[in-house]
């Protein structure tokens, strides 16, 4: 969780302490309220992964793109509270602040708060951007690193976004990674993709690379990310030994299981899951391609959905007319975006309101420049 900028933030008027212990009807007022003081000056963004009570607070719910972008494009924005985990507030500061917006405002920055600055993303953690310059140092060691184009997933901080920047590199997202890497292998031979394998891999395998082609760098091996030089030049991408600990819960197991015990079910899961999980599924797509899969699904039919447990709770509420299963017989959900609960919501809208916004995420100038340049070849292959 690196890259926001040393900012001063005034001593906030109201401590956390004193909202926890508000019944969730005083807590669902209080928002309200300060809803109705700020009017469309406040965004408030929930991702789909967030708790049901909060989700319900949000002015917007999605992915944390979309979410970002939709904010960042609204005129009359000028705080956003992101109820989603670090990077994606740091995104939404990125393109919100991005130049041109700031002139239209006339230089007026939006304030993008993240409601508990614990609440962090364990697959962004597994790739700092130490572990990333020094793989890359390895790398030109043993390739031409002219030659390799570094793309990391959304998920991830800042300063990773902005070493794809530097490094004629990208960012890409569940939905477009398959468009973003052939946009890499027109500039270059090789990529390195990261921070989740998972994804690099069930994409890069549906464009018939094998995974002989795709070695694992492991960010904590004592030379070379613990590969052969042999096995880094036959590369065509070196994916990152990361992972979403949410999505590695389900298993090959739990979908035979499901096929087993209920005939005609079908599988639907995140690329983030395993590829082995993505193999046996009969649809794989990035959360918003799940949603849609299940909205178009024909009434009375079965599926088991492989992603976060309060979107597929969600799902099963809303589509009584279908059957629907979560993929592992454990609870798994993101447990750091949990942390976000009315609580912490209601008193950093109250301190923003009051003129003493905490947990303000605000992205160095060098780090969001980078970024932005990243992001916008995304978007301009997508
Ligand atoms: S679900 Fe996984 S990738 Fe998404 S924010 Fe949580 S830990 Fe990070």
């Amino acid at each position: 969780m690196t890259t926001t900028a040393p900012i001063t933030q005034p001593t906030p008027r109201f401590e956390l302490d004193a909202y926890q212990a508000l019944s969730e009807d005083v807590l669902i007022h209080r928002i309200s309220q300060v809803r109705e003081r700020m009017g469309s000056e406040l965004i408030i963004l929930g991702h789909h992964y967030q708790r049901d009570e909060v989700i319900q607070q949000s002015d917007l719910r999605g992915d944390s793109y979309k979410l970002s972008k939709i904010a960042a494009e609204n005129d009359a924005c000028r705080a956003i509270v992101f109820c989603g985990v670090h990077f994606m507030a740091e995104t939404a500061d990125i393109l919100a602040n991005q130049p041109d917006n700031l002139q239209r405002r006339d230089g007026q920055r939006v304030k993008v708060i993240l409601p508990d600055l614990a609440a962090g993303c364990s697959m962004a953690d597994m790739a700092a951007i130490e572990q990333v310059e020094s793989a890359w140092n390895e790398l030109a060691e043993v390739t031409d690193t002219a030659e390799m184009t570094p793309i990391t997933y959304v998920n991830s901080a800042a300063s990773l976004k902005a070493f794809c920047g530097r490094h004629g590199g990208i960012v890409c997202t569940s939905s477009n990674a398959e468009s973003v890497l052939r946009w890499a292998f027109q500039q270059r031979d090789r990529v390195l993709f990261f921070p989740d394998q998972h994804l690099g891999r069930n994409t890069a395998l549906r464009m018939g690379i094998t995974n002989q082609q795709m070695p694992v760098w492991d960010p904590f091996a004592d030379d070379l990310g613990g590969l052969d030089e042999g096995a880094i030049r036959d590369s065509k991408v070196i994916l990152w030994n990361g992972n979403c600990s949410v999505h590695q819960v389900f298993q090959p197991e739990h979908v035979h299981q499901f096929r087993k015990q209920i005939p005609g079910i079908q599988v639907v899961v995140h690329p983030e899951c395993c590829q082995q999980v993505n193999d046996l599924a009969d649809e794989s797509g990035s959360t918003g391609k799940i949603i849609e899969t299940i909205q178009h699904a024909p009434a009375g039919s079965k599926w088991a959905i492989g992603t976060e447990w309060h979107l597929v709770n969600r799902l099963k509420q809303q589509h009584p007319d279908l059957e629907i299963h979560f993929l592992a017989p454990i609870v798994c959900m993101c447990s750091t975006m949990y942390r976000i609960d009315l609580p912490h919501l209601c008193w950093s809208l109250e301190n923003l309101a009051a003129g003493t916004p905490v947990n303000v995420i605000h992205v160095d100038a060098e780090t969001a420049k980078w970024s932005l340049i990243a992001l916008q070849r995304m978007l301009d292959v997508s």
